[in-house]
């Protein structure tokens, strides 16, 4: 097993994976910028550097001064989380030039799935659905383009090949405006990305987000464990999660799983990775893969009974997977609430400090969180304060057991979305199930 291991990120997801180190006798070290000298999982760490300034460029994204906090604490390998230097390729790259084990695929897989383009070639060639599309990048003849857009169908959407966030796309509605959409989007994405590759996809308009997340080892296999809908939504930002999927049949899960899972054993995967989906009118397109933990993990692990961060750990360390796929069942249902530090009309971040905070809890009630009571949320980062999951042995318990959570958890000292949450989970539609990636900023009016 690993000895010990530098935990890159901060909030949340620190406190998640220092939890599984304990629970392997993981020795941690967690790096934190001088903002974040409070944070949870720096006191609770065995040891802790300070990497840095507030801003995140000086300190979460200061890969020097991670690197050498992995030197002089001895550590083994550095688990990045998500956001921050999580999907860098170069990181994962340097991390094992130094000598380092980077807890995550290889650098190549990172790169390769990194670039939209290089990333739904790679899922052609595995037999994973994509949406129609141009065949690989846009060229410069102004007729070509005209025909792909023609053959695909209005609207379509330019996409920039490096784009992430939800930036970098266009759409456009009639041909009219195609070419200058093309132009216009190149030009965005080589100021944002430093990358002018754009591509053309038919653009869905009432898709659902699903996403499978798989897991691989050092060893050639590979298991997926189910589904999530995160459909729910405001700028591509997603706000509620849940496992499984409203309205998924068995025997369509079986189906896009084993096609991810033969994509991993083709492109060699490694680590916790999320394969995610447009869904319309019962088909599957795959949109792009995140090859990191991702926020909403919880409610698959609730339903699966699988440690994903604990998986993780184990695959760095070069043990084989722990279950075979016919080890994985899905139990129940689970909901996952994001709660952001943040006006729940207005949406402007809300930092300060939390005067009073005290968590939800009964059964099904797991709460995700670096938060107490004196903690001040500073400013320089994510709004994202922690995350509610609720699990019952069916939805209905699920959302029951959420919103007693939401009436009974007290933030006192800065605003939070708990009432936009409140609002959500007691309307109709959401109880229904199957909403589409636009319901919430249409109900919000936006
Ligand atoms: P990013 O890496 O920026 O998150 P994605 O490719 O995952 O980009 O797309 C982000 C979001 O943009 C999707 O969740 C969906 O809401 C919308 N989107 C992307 N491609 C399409 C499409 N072809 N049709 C409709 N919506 C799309």
């Amino acid at each position: 097993m690993l000895d010990k291991i530098v935990i890159a990120n901060r909030g949340e997801i620190a406190l998640r994976i220092l939890r599984a180190c304990r629970e392997l006798n993981i020795k941690t070290v967690a790096v934190h910028s001088t903002a974040d000298a409070n944070q949870k999982h720096v006191l609770l760490s065995d040891e802790s550097v300070c990497i840095g300034s507030p801003q995140s460029i000086d300190s979460y994204l200061n890969m020097p001064a991670i690197i050498s906090a992995a030197e002089v604490t001895d550590s083994m390998a550095i688990h990045p989380g998500y956001g921050f230097l999580s999907e860098n390729a170069d990181f994962a790259e340097r991390v094992e030039d130094c000598g380092f084990i980077f807890i995550g695929p290889r650098a190549e897989t990172i790169r390769r799935m990194g670039d939209k383009v290089s990333a739904i070639k790679a899922m052609k060639e595995a037999g994973v659905p994509c949406v129609p599309g141009s065949d690989g990048p846009l060229g410069d003849d102004p007729e070509e383009n005209l025909r792909i857009g023609r053959e695909i169908g209005y609207p379509v959407i330019i996409k920039a090949s490096g784009g992430g966030g939800g930036r970098g796309m266009r759409v456009v509605h009639a041909e009219g405006a195609l070419l200058s959409a093309i132009a216009l989007t190149q030009v965005e994405a080589k100021a944002a990305f430093d990358n002018d590759v754009v591509y053309m996809e038919k653009f869905l308009q009432h898709p659902r987000h699903i996403e499978f997340q798989v897991l691989a080892d050092n060893h050639g296999n590979a298991i997926h464990l189910g589904e999530r809908d995160c459909s729910m939504q405001r700028r591509h930002q997603k706000v509620i999660e849940e496992a499984p999927a409203p309205g998924i049949s068995e025997e369509q899960r079986a189906k896009m799983g084993r096609r991810c899972v033969e994509a991993c054993k083709s492109m060699g995967y490694r680590s916790a990775g999320t394969f995610e989906f447009l869904y319309q009118n019962d088909e599957f397109y795959f949109i792009e893969m995140n090859t990191r933990i991702q926020v909403e993990h919880p409610v698959t692990e609730m339903i699966t009974g699988v440690d994903i961060v604990r998986a993780q750990l184990e695959i760095a360390a070069g043990e084989k997977l722990k279950y075979s796929q016919q080890d994985i069942h899905i139990n129940g249902h689970a909901i996952e609430c994001r709660i952001n530090a943040e006006d729940p009309k207005t949406f402007v971040p809300s930092p300060g400090p939390i005067r009073l905070w005290h968590a939800p809890g009964g059964p099904g009630i797991r709460v995700d969180s670096h938060i107490y009571s004196g903690y001040d949320v500073p400013p320089f980062y994510d709004s994202m304060i922690g995350k509610i999951i609720a699990y019952g042995p069916d939805r209905k318990t699920a959302i029951a057991r959420m919103r007693n959570a939401l009436n009974e958890m007290v933030i006192e000292g800065i605003k939070s979305n708990i009432a936009l949450h409140q609002e959500i989970t007691n309307h109709g539609a959401f109880q229904a199930g199957g909403t589409d990636i636009h319901y919430l900023e249409k109900r919000l009016g936006l």
